[in-house]
């Protein structure tokens, strides 16, 4: 197991397949995304190296994200590749979810059993500023889908903003009241390149606790090993509502993952100021125990905490570069 010198573990690996991305969130990619020359993301031998190296090392979890990780042609192999490895337990993925209604199966079939799906706001029309989209409905439909194929592990992401979403609380309750799904406000984080967004729309997850307090909502018992959420649940509704609160003190002391770019560079923090290239020890089975090695090394330089508070993003500009 990986340990570090925070006594952190780290069972779980994010792994982003691509930076492409077919929407536009506005505090992502507002202007879309943009080739910058020959695209090189990992391929699936690539993949499939790096993924038996980090079980080796304790990984039992693993995210495919990106960018838009269903936007690769060979998605679904990917997902195969990884899921016939029975040492990982949770393959998960994070989706815009614009294709949901029509692969959910496939990918399900493929070994995927959790996701999250990115829906920031459950109004139509600002749903499309948002996204550069009209797809709110078609997300929605697509929840249901992934819903009625089987999956048990369904989140939904939502990016808190001030005075565009912060105000549904209630159309998210009404929703999760028979809808086994755990709904997560994400505190908008800055990246490289969205200060004037980030000052302009970043709201507390604290406005929407006090709500959530208020409306007899109950704060459960945060255990060694738990997600960064905060998580609430009522009796009286079927799925939850849980906080992530990056800027929040502590919020790293229970961090449990590690991240690799679409082009095999290893980062140890999402806000981290360095990158470890591990692509060129990726290119034949021999080299696995150099690559683990190289990561048990690099873990002695993960930080305790990210510099978020003091306006230090690191070298990430944006998430769909890093891989959110
Ligand atoms: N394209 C997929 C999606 O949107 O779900 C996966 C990649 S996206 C970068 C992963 C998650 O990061 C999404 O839920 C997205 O809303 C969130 N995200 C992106 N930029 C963010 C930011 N600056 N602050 C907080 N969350 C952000
Ligand atoms: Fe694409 Fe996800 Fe970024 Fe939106 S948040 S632009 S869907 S990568």
């Amino acid at each position: 197991m990986l340990v570090d010198k925070h006594n952190r573990t780290f069972p779980y690996l994010r792994l982003s397949i691509t930076e492409v991305c077919n929407f536009s969130c506005q505090y992502c990619l507002p202007n879309g995304y943009k080739k910058t020359g020959k695209e090189h993301f990992l391929h699936q031998d690539e993949i499939r190296r790096l993924v038996d190296a980090f079980i080796e090392l304790g990984v039992w979890k693993i995210r495919l994200t990106g960018g838009e990780p269903t936007v690769r042609k060979d998605f679904t192999e990917i997902a195969k590749i990884i899921s016939e490895r029975s040492e990982i337990k949770t393959l998960a993925f994070t989706t815009n979810g614009y294709k949901l209604v029509e692969r959910a199966q496939e990918w399900y079939d493929a070994g995927l059993n959790a996701i999250n799906i990115s829906i920031d706001t459950l109004n139509a029309k600002k749903f499309h500023d948002l996204t550069g989209h009209n797809k709110m409905q078609a997300v929605r439909d697509g929840i249901d889908k992934a819903l009625e194929v089987g999956f048990k592990k369904v989140k939904i992401n939502v990016v808190l903003l001030k005075g565009i979403n912060d105000g549904e609380l209630d159309q998210y309750l009404e929703y999760v009241k028979d809808t086994p799904v755990s709904v997560r406000y994400i505190e908008l984080m800055q990246t490289g390149d969205n200060l004037t967004y980030f000052n302009k729309f970043h709201q507390s997850a604290d406005h929407i606790k006090g709500q959530l307090v208020d409306r007899n909502w109950i704060e459960n018992v945060r255990n060694p090993g738990d997600g960064p959420a905060a998580n609430f649940t009522h009796p009286n509704y079927a799925g939850s509502i849980g906080l992530i609160a990056p800027y929040s003190k502590d919020f790293c002391t229970g961090c449990n993952r590690l991240r690799i770019t679409s082009s095999g560079d290893l980062r140890l923090c999402l806000f981290g100021n360095f990158g470890i290239p591990l692509r060129h020890m990726l290119q034949d089975d021999d080299q696995k125990n150099l690559l683990k090695a190289a990561v048990r090394k690099q873990l002695d330089y993960k930080a305790s905490s990210h510099f978020l508070a003091t306006g230090d993003t690191g070298i990430m500009t944006n998430l769909s570069s890093t891989g959110g």
